[in-house]
């Protein structure tokens, strides 16, 4: 009897056969660990909506703004974890097949999991630092905060730059090196999988076809259909931890 198109075996099974995995994650693998999803009905992103980068640049008032509704979410998602999915990307790192993740989430999860940087590509940042936008040096989020508090002004940097959330902001290009990072261990694996991702949002939208006219198989789960369900190999429409817990144990059993 095949697998029914909800069976979250149906990755594992497909992880088994491969030798190099890249997986990429959007806001789905986040969700049950109380990162609320930018997306969906009633989010508090669309209270606390964020400033896009023409208005952080604009004046000193928008930036402290900015900052103000920065530290909102922070406070409502202070105490996320990592969840069931981050940790099964950990273990599957390590049995040496998963090559790369490739994330759209600020939330620093997968790091907090202890996922290696050099195996993680932030396309979107990371919302737990700072950064000048002149020199880049980093900022922690306390310092930030503080100064908010005491000055009701965003922070500048010594060299005069505007210190921002390591995020990037709608109408932000992304950081250099990121998406050709991302674009090359797409083009160099030979499953992928789309996990949790909306696949809606670019650069984020084309990786997978990066990935399928390079050769690789191309996997896709998620509760909600997505614009590539019918150009993927294998949909399959269930929770993103459920997916990966099979998928780390069977990378464990089958690899040498
Ligand atoms: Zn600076």
């Amino acid at each position: 009897m095949p697998p029914r198109p909800d069976d979250p075996l149906r990755l594992a099974i497909l992880c088994a056969e491969a030798r190099r995995i890249v997986v990429l994650t959007g806001a789905g693998i986040s969700t049950e660990c109380g990162v609320p999803d930018f997306r969906s009905p009633g989010s508090p992103w669309l209270v606390h909506k964020p400033i896009g980068f023409a208005d952080f640049l604009a004046s000193p008032a928008t930036r402290a703004e900015a900052w103000r509704r920065k530290f909102a979410m922070d406070d409502i998602y202070r105490d996320a974890k990592p969840g069931r999915g981050h940790r099964a990307l950990v273990r599957m790192a390590s049995t040496g097949r998963l090559v790369a993740v490739i994330t759209q989430n600020i939330d620093g999860l997968h790091q907090a999991a202890g996922l290696d940087d050099d195996r993680l590509i932030e396309l979107h940042g990371n919302g737990t630092f700072a950064r000048c936008l002149g020199c880049e040096r980093r900022f922690e989020l306390v310092d930030v905060r503080q100064h908010l508090d005491e000055t009701g002004m965003a922070l500048d940097c010594g060299c005069g730059g505007f210190v921002k959330s390591a995020t990037v902001a709608f109408g932000q290009p992304l950081r250099t090196g990121t998406i050709e990072r991302a674009v090359a261990v797409a083009r160099t694996c030979d499953l992928f999988v789309a996990i949790g991702s909306s696949l809606v949002v670019r650069p984020a939208a084309s990786l997978p076809l990066v990935a399928q006219a390079a050769g690789a198989a191309l996997v896709i789960v998620n509760r909600e259909p997505t614009p590539l369900d019918g150009q993927a190999d294998c949909v399959i429409h269930c929770d993103a931890g459920d997916a990966l817990i099979g998928a780390a144990e069977i990378l464990e059993n089958h690899t040498s």
